[in-house]
């Protein structure tokens, strides 16, 4: 692979006057821009656009594309983000001319279909999670945990009770804590324990009746389900306040358990991530949802508007979108939500069915386990010998022995064609390497993986140190990509 440095950018292949197309000449007399804009609408000089012809635009994005890696080119075992194949039955029909083609302003009558498969998503997500109501409209799980954070505090206005804490463990993704701040609430951390799963003793001496809402992740970030799952949400229901349960783990249990029901009470809230749970294409950046789900006391906070159904189910049924709801907490984004999304998510639910889920869940668990057992000998896994979904292996005394941190070796997989581990989460375990493989992969590729990851432990700790060698670009400096991206170089 060339050198990234050696691709020039279009601003530099441009030449004067080149174009992708030759447009007739004009045969009706030209206007000058003058007469058709305000003087203060017109720039003195045309934009420096670059000018090239059809082909170097598409081949010069298409080389591009290639030096990505991905869930259809690679292993992808980035653990807590579910990066799952995107079946491409559900790209054909979120493509279907009947969805792509509507426009959000059409009157309810003609979007029937649209929102006949809208209200199903509900109510599948409904019956996931062992809920009551559901909204779809989040752009993603953090804004998800955003919106059940304000359905929650407009709760607690309601019935005249100020609490403005959120507790959070300390496993927690990093949106969590987010989300409890900008929700207006403050953000008290809950100890781990060295097991991975939440310190009681700190969890009950915190809860007290400031306490909001109990943010929590389950099956958690380290791979576990918390065995005090049904003492935490009594003691918080207890407390007055209610339980959020971060959703973005479902993969883990779908069919097999439901939120809504553990310990008979159930948490009162929750996300899905239908990009990571129900196979949506995510990564690059692209669309998400975050959908959320609440008990029946919470349901007329949701964000308005919600898909609701004038009759029983069958031939006749009408389906609109319902704003007449005074205590709804209001919009959180525009139209109906991230819709392709929702129609790839629903596609895949129906696609596998109640039975199928759950095969999803417990194959993605079997394949967790698999690689879990191979990988302990060499890459030791502090909490555990069994896991969910995913598990938490530690570089620590790789470092300790040969000076290998988590980051030599999630680069050096690059190397060998795998897309790296999440590393240096949970920051509750030291040289975090966090793998998720997902039901989607073979054994063949589990195997592969943890013969390539016992390779490099074994490797020259100096070929490790600047690794990957084989990719367009090897180490950059993170901190300044994301602050000071380079974007485009312009001759000034
Ligand atoms: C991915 C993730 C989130 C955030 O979801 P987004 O859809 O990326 O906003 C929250 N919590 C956990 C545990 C996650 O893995």
């Amino acid at each position: 692979m060339r050198n990234i440095r050696d691709t020039k950018l279009l601003f530099e292949l441009s030449q004067p006057g080149r174009r992708a197309m030759q447009l007739p000449a004009c045969d009706v007399p030209a206007q000058p821009p003058e007469q058709l804009l305000p003087e203060n609408s017109l720039a003195s000089t045309p934009p420096p656009l670059p000018e090239l012809s059809e082909p170097q635009v598409i081949r010069h994005f298409i080389n591009l594309s290639q030096r990505n890696m991905s869930v259809d080119t690679h292993f992808y075992p980035l653990g807590s983000c579910t990066m799952k194949y995107n079946p491409k039955r559900n790209e054909r029909a979120a493509a279907m001319p009947t969805f792509a083609d509507l426009h959000p302003y059409q009157p309810a009558e003609t979007l029937q279909g649209m929102l006949h498969v809208l209200y199903e998503m509900q109510t599948y997500l409904q019956e996931i999670s062992g809920l009551d109501a559901c909204c779809l409209q989040p752009a993603a799980g953090a804004h998800g945990e955003l919106t059940a954070l304000w359905v929650a505090a407009a709760y607690f206005r309601d019935i005249d009770e100020k609490r403005n804490r959120v507790l959070v463990p300390d496993s927690a993704h990093g949106t969590n804590p987010a989300s409890a701040s900008m929700a207006g609430f403050k953000a008290v951390t809950v100890k781990t324990t060295p097991d991975g799963t939440v310190d009681q003793e700190d969890f009950h001496r915190k809860l007290d009746e400031r306490v909001a809402v109990l943010m929590i992740t389950n099956p958690n970030t380290v791979g576990i389900f918390e065995p005090q799952i049904q003492e935490m949400i009594t003691a918080v229901h207890g407390a007055g306040g209610l339980v959020y349960l971060d959703g973005a783990n479902m993969n883990a249990i779908l069919g097999i358990t439901r939120p809504g029901d553990w310990g008979g009470e159930g948490v009162d809230m929750q996300h899905f991530n239908p990009h990571k749970t129900f196979s949506g294409p995510h990564g690059g950046g692209g669309p998400g949802a975050g959908p959320i789900c609440v008990v029946e006391k919470l349901a007329p906070y949701l964000p308005s508007p919600v898909v609701v159904r004038d009759q029983e189910a069958g031939e006749a049924a009408r389906y609109y979108l319902d704003f007449e709801r005074p205590q709804s907490i209001g919009r959180v984004r525009t139209f109906f939500g991230n819709v392709g999304v929702l129609l790839r998510a629903y596609c895949y639910i129906r696609t596998h069915g109640p039975e199928g889920l759950r095969q999803v869940s417990e194959n993605a668990v079997l394949n967790a386990n698999y690689l879990l057992s191979r990988v302990k000998h060499f890459l030791p896994v502090p909490q555990g010998h069994r896991c969910m979904h995913e598990f938490v292996a530690s570089a620590q005394t790789l470092k300790h022995d040969k000076e290998v941190t988590a980051m030599d070796v999630a680069k050096r997989l690059l190397d060998y064609g795998f897309h790296a581990p999440t590393v240096y989460f949970p920051l509750s375990v030291k040289e975090a390497i966090m793998v998720e493989p997902t039901e989607t992969e073979s054994k063949e590729t589990l195997d592969a993986f943890a013969e390539t990851l016992f390779r490099i432990t074994e490797e020259d700790p100096d070929l490790l140190h600047d690794a990957p060698h084989t990719t367009p670009v090897s180490r950059p400096d993170e901190v300044q990509a994301a602050r000071q991206p380079v974007l485009c170089h312009l001759a000034d």
